[in-house]
């Protein structure tokens, strides 16, 4: 999209954290956000829809992949991701948000292959995600003010326990659409922004942007080293 500040590859404008329907609690349909998205002009999607812990699943049923659904869920992002690239040179990566909502953790997996159960401990996810060659981000790390009366701490246990997990996580939302996570910022940890899409406003929400190549590995060792990485507040353009 944009050109650089230094150097002479453009930055990518990407977003790892969105929620799609039928598969998850997203309001809009998996190929309407393809779209939606790629006529944005964005370079690169992951799409995250939720498993939960089974506690939290039997309270919720429909909110989330089903385990035994998540091999359907994965053909259905692969023809997705042919067609994304087709019409629109935007990498649609596989991913899923590993949701323990009873124990209080949110974690990104990105560029994921198979099922992973969230009611495994966080460190058993990490390292699991890493085996997959995946990369695991820790979600909304803190309070989430712009949820305003019944702002959400979704992931509490990574935040009571940052300084044992700081290292683990290949990155930290610094920033969860609305929400600035200044602690994460303060750390000084490895950071990426998303949108946490889950319908067509919240496509106006903080982004990252990548300095890399357009390829998944490419983007995965850019989140990785943070170097060439910033965050990028998305408006709507009132004039076309
Ligand atoms: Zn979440
Ligand atoms: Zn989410």
């Amino acid at each position: 999209m944009t050109s650089d500040l230094q150097g002479t590859q453009p930055w990518l404008l990407c977003d790892f954290h969105i929620h799609t329907r039928p598969w998850s609690d997203g309001e809009e349909l998996l190929e309407k956000v393809v779209d939606l998205y790629g006529q944005s002009g964005f370079d690169a999607i992951c799409i995250t829809d939720h498993v939960v812990d089974s506690e939290y699943r039997r309270s919720c049923p429909n909110l989330s992949i089903a385990p035994a659904d998540f091999g359907g869920y994965l053909e259905h992002l692969w023809q997705e991701r042919r067609r994304a690239w087709e019409l629109y040179r935007m990498l649609l990566i596989p991913g899923s948000e590993i949701t323990n909502q009873t124990k209080g953790y949110h974690i990104l997996a990105v560029d994921i292959k198979t099922y992973i159960d969230p009611d495994l401990e966080v460190e058993t996810i990490i390292k699991e995600i890493h085996r997959q060659g995946g990369i695991a981000i820790a979600c909304h790390p803190h309070r989430k003010d712009s949820d305003g009366a019944g702002a959400s701490d979704n992931s509490r246990h990574l935040w009571n326990n940052h300084a044992r997990f700081s290292d683990m996580f290949d990155a930290w939302e610094v920033a969860n659409r609305d929400d600035l996570f200044n602690v994460v910022g303060l750390k000084k940890y490895r950071y990426i922004a998303n949108g946490d899409f889950h319908c067509r406003r919240h496509l106006y929400s903080w982004k990252t942007l990548l300095r890399c190549e357009k390829n998944v590995e490419a983007i995965k060792q850019a989140i990785r080293d943070n170097i060439n990485v910033s965050l990028y507040l998305y408006r709507e353009r009132s004039h076309p």
